[in-house]
């Protein structure tokens, strides 16, 4: 049987870690070659060797105009093609709004907005001239509900929703579907950070009652990625355990 993407080409950001990480290994599972793209070219270099022949690693940060042009035109030099992008890199700088300053609202918005939108527009012009893509954008349920202290975080995500459908409705008839991703609490560095009170009270919301693992929010994104879902543009999927619904 024919591995799900099979002959596919992937770029994943922000993939040294965390959810990118598993998405990275989900993808070269089924099938796909992968370019595993983050801040620390090093860290991404090891994250792709541990997956073998089929993953490299490059230094890419996401607001960077230059970089995310060198980091396409690059996978496409190395792959010779660019099928699936996953704009998943991102940081939180959380804080109440007495606390939380300019540059932390700043910061969050350039990473998750400018850097899909970067991602977006650079894959795009490849994808849609072979007439294939899918463009998976990675938000939270934050961007859903609001959560107090991430002010500056779910304005992101929310963002990123009115992109995904905007980009969605513009690629459509260029065979280049767009859709986006809202994970629920998912256990990784990021998530890592938080005190444990505010880890256990969140989880205790989740009606599944835990957190995500990173591979349950990979296996979405490679359904995404693949022909499984060839008629879904647009969409938003919650990978939440039930919260937020
Ligand atoms: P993570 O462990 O912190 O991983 C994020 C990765 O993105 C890190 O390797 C980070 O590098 C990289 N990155 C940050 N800024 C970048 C930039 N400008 N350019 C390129 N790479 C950059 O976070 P995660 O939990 O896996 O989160 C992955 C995505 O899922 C994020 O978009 C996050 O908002 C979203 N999400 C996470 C959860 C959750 O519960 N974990 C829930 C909902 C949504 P450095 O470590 O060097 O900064």
């Amino acid at each position: 049987m024919t591995a799900l993407l099979e002959g596919r080409a992937a770029i994943v950001t922000g993939a040294a870690q965390g959810i990118g990480l598993a998405i990275a290994t989900a993808l070269v599972e089924h099938g796909a070659r992968v370019t595993i793209a983050d801040l620390d070219g090093d860290k991404a270099a090891a994250a792709a060797a541990a997956l073998g022949g089929a993953a490299r690693g490059v230094a890419c940060d996401v607001t960077s105009e230059e970089s995310v042009a060198a980091l396409v035109s690059g996978a496409v030099e190395a792959f010779g093609t660019l099928d699936v992008l996953v704009n998943n890199a991102g940081i939180t700088r959380d804080a109440s709004l007495r606390k939380m300053t300019l540059a932390d609202f700043q910061a969050v918005i350039t990473v998750h907005l400018q850097g899909t939108w970067l991602g977006i527009r650079a894959a795009s012009e490849v994808m849609r001239e072979q007439k294939r893509g899918s463009i998976i954008n990675i938000s939270s349920m934050s961007g859903k509900v609001g959560n107090p202290g991430q002010t500056n975080y779910s304005a992101a995500k929310a963002g990123i929703v009115g992109m995904t459908k905007a980009a969605a409705k513009e690629l459509a008839h260029h065979g280049v579907r767009v859709n986006a991703i809202q994970p629920g609490l998912i256990r990784t560095p990021m998530t890592e950070a938080m005190s444990p009170e505010a880890y256990a009270a969140t989880e205790a919301t989740i009606p599944m009652r835990r957190a995500g693992e990173p591979d349950e929010i990979a296996g979405v994104v490679a359904f995404l990625a693949s022909d499984l879902a060839s008629y879904m543009t647009g969409a938003v999927l919650e990978v939440s355990g039930g919260r937020g619904m």
